[in-house]
């Protein structure tokens, strides 16, 4: 199946293949056609498995359909979810797939000062995307109105109601039209959740996706405590095993895994890297020059890594530990394929031991730690890529002109299309 197939439009094909998306995943397959027909939809499935692309590849396209000519712009998709974080990953996604489209968009989130976002609201958008804490505040604050609201998305809804927003939740719904398309998606299913879905939907069409697989028995893993500026030197060191004739690397970002790259070059390690900065042709390259073992060492990013299948592939190395329990599982299952067996090693600093927690709880057991090795973990205190200092490999990088608490404004005037920075911070 393609993404042609399932009638997008030109613009948005255009963004997901410069996304590097070539198939929909499953829950994408099942929602796209049902959002585009104008149903209502309730959604099972997890973070990790493409649905935030499954509501937002379709909004866009409808949206895009009748774009209203009229200058003053009215909100006519609200998004709800739980969390800032996650509301600026469905920004994000609205930004990348829409950005050859005419559609405004912004996030509103707590926790910072509002001053950007009513701004941007100001400007008028097409797509909001919001806490329920700020969305009620700035309603109240007359900033803004629901009453043109056509699509209306409540995102992981479990989480929502384990964070007490239930009553945050109706007041929002108390204000957006009753003639409306809706999307409720959530993890689990529990009685109270289908109990709110009823509320919402209408006639809905039920899209499920099963979590990911835990973890075949069939592959190995190990865990190395190391300090985040001596993985290289492990990772070389632990290269140095001639037994280790191919393995797959995979880095958190495109830029960590050309540095990767240089480095095991510099050790006259064959590597290449893949990822979305690549060209497809740059990116098939490299993949037919490893699986064919020219190459021993392929260094790719999660995106870039979907759909790789390499025969008899025993070794993959997390040189970061994912911060999505589900994406640790995807990579490790790149090995130990069709019963072969397999050996997952993941580097793990200070910063990431609440990751490697929260994959073991998926996992469902301790993944023993490699205690011999040169490089054992000293710096105990280390902070999140995320904050403060910059990485190492990032330092020289060009710093971002937004200020830290700006509203994560789709851009400037908040048109998408233009922004073409973002889709260079953007890392896949
Ligand atoms: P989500 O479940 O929405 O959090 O998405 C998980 C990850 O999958 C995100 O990093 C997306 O960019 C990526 N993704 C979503 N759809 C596709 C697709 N069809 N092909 C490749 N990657 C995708």
């Amino acid at each position: 199946m393609t993404f042609k197939s399932l009638h997008i439009i030109e613009p948005i094909l255009k963004s997901l293949h410069e996304e590097g998306y070539t198939t929909p995943t499953p829950i994408q397959a099942q929602a796209i056609p049902v959002i585009l027909e104008g149903g209502d939809l309730l959604g099972s499935a997890q973070t990790g498995t493409g649905k935030t692309a499954a509501f937002a590849i379709p909004i866009i396209q409808l949206l895009s359909a009748k774009k209203a000519h009229e200058k003053t712009k009215k909100i006519r998709c609200l998004i709800i979810t739980p969390t800032r974080e996650l509301a600026v990953q469905i920004g994000d996604s609205f930004k990348a797939y829409g950005r050859h489209s005419s559609l405004n968009g912004t996030v509103i989130y707590g926790g910072v000062n509002q001053g950007s976002q009513t701004n941007s609201l100001r400007r008028g958008v097409d797509i909001l995307v919001a806490t329920p804490g700020r969305l009620l505040d700035l309603m109240n604050q007359g900033y803004i109105s629901l009453k043109d609201v056509e699509i209306f998305v409540l995102d992981e809804a479990d989480r929502m109601l384990d964070m007490g927003f239930l009553v945050d939740v109706k007041k929002i719904l108390h204000d957006i039209p009753k003639k409306r398309q809706s999307l409720f998606f959530s993890a689990t299913l529990p009685a109270e959740i289908v109990k709110l879905a009823n509320t919402i939907l209408h006639e809905p069409t039920k899209v499920e996706v099963k979590p990911v697989e835990t973890t075949a028995e069939a592959i190995t893993q190990y865990i190395c405590f190391v300090d985040k500026g001596n993985k290289a030197a492990l990772l070389v060191h632990m290269l140095q095993d001639e037994n280790i004739r191919h393995a797959l690397v995979f880095t958190r970002t495109k830029h960590g895994a050309d540095v990767v790259v240089k480095i095991l070059a510099k050790h006259n390690i064959s590597a290449e890297a893949i990822h979305g900065n690549k060209t497809q042709n740059a990116r098939q390259r490299a993949l037919n020059s490893f699986k064919a073992q020219k190459t021993r060492v392929l260094v790719a990013t999660d995106i870039a890594a979907r759909g790789i299948d390499v025969d008899e592939l025993e070794y993959v190395f997390n040189y970061e530990v994912p911060n999505v329990a589900e994406t640790y599982i995807h990579r490790i299952g790149r090995t130990g394929r069709a019963g072969t067996k397999g050996t997952a090693f993941s580097f793990c600093d200070a910063s990431e031991k609440s990751y490697l927690r929260e994959i073991e709880k998926l996992v469902g057991r301790k993944i023993p730690a490699i205690e011999e090795h040169p490089f054992p973990l000293v710096d105990n205190n280390a902070k999140k890529d995320t904050g403060g200092r910059r990485p190492p490999h990032r330092q020289n990088a060009r710093p971002s002109s937004k200020p830290r608490n700006a509203a994560p404004n789709m851009n400037g005037d908040n048109k998408w299309k233009k922004n073409k920075r973002s889709k260079k911070r953007r890392e896949a």
